[in-house]
């Protein structure tokens, strides 16, 4: 079995900052692996342990996105392959899957199974994932919390939904997105650094993939950010100390009342 495995390096900030262009200004910013994509790695592992599943790394980025991929690789992941290129910057979560979406045909083209996180802490569009599914043809299953069995080409998955937990059954190739799971994240072992430090590392550019320079980076986007900006908080808070003096559901009333939500 064949896992691609899609990462992103993230700023390691809550104080995100912009550039002229109305982009996430990245450079001098330290950066982690999307939280969500250590637990879809972690998912990955698990396949790995249980079915002997080979793991590719793939991340879109500058060439030093190259280090997340050996801290994975480290973790056990088999292969890490970077996507880089001047041309992809500015890149949409369009352009960022058709790039994507592309590397993967190129480099893992007889893949069982795509894992993405369920979001990126920093864009937080959750488009990435469903755009590559739907750009190769196959099904996609969000919010998975598990995959619990693989067998004849048939992935069962549970999914986290607002009234419960989804179990579903798809056809192998496929594509999932990872949300929090029960997981511990893995440590790497001393094994698993040497080997990442002598893993190579394969980089795709725009000339390795069949798209076009008008599919990628800003002129493949068709999103247009006219401002970025922080929102303003324009809201007060009141603080009551309604467990010391056990009336808090009476504050709470009166509160409602004051504001008109209540009127009894
Ligand atoms: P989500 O869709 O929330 O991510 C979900 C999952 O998809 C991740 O957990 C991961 O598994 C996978 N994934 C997402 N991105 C990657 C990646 N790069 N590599 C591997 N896997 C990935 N961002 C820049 O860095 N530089 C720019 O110059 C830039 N310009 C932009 C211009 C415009 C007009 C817009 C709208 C956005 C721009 N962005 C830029 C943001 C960029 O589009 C997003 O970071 C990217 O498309 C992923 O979307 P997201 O962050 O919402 O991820």
């Amino acid at each position: 079995m064949k896992i691609a495995l899609c990462v992103k390096q993230v700023p390691d900030t809550s104080d995100i900052k912009w550039t002229e262009n109305n982009t996430m200004q990245r450079e001098g910013v330290e950066s982690i692996i999307n939280p969500y994509d250590v637990y879809a790695t972690e998912l990955a592992l698990k396949l790995k342990d249980k079915y002997k599943a080979e793991i590719t790394a793939f991340t879109m980025g500058p060439q030093q996105a190259s280090n997340m991929l050996r801290e994975i690789i480290a973790l056990g992941v088999d292969e890490g392959v970077l996507i880089s290129d001047k041309k992809f910057a500015g890149a949409d979560t369009f352009a960022t899957g058709k790039t994507i979406s592309s590397a993967i045909q190129k480099a893992l083209p007889d893949f069982d199974l795509i894992l993405c996180g369920q979001f990126a802490i920093d864009g937080d569009t959750a488009q990435t994932g469903p755009c590559i599914a739907s750009l190769l043809n196959i099904p996609q299953v969000t919010y998975v919390k598990d995959i619990t069995e693989i067998k004849k080409g048939v992935i069962t998955a549970t999914r986290v939904l607002d009234d419960g937990i989804e179990t579903v059954k798809v056809q192998t190739p496929a594509l999932m997105c990872v949300l929090k799971s029960e997981f511990e994240p893995s440590r790497p072992l001393i094994n698993g650094i040497i080997k990442a430090q002598e893993a190579e590392i394969k980089t795709l550019s725009l000339q390795d993939l069949e798209i076009q320079p008008e599919d990628v980076g800003i002129k493949g986007s068709p999103t247009y950010v006219s401002k970025a900006f922080r929102p303003e908080i324009k809201h007060s808070c009141e603080k009551f100390d309604c467990l010391e003096n056990g009336k808090g559901a009476e504050i709470i009333l009166n509160k409602l009342k004051e504001i008109g939500v209540h009127n009894g």
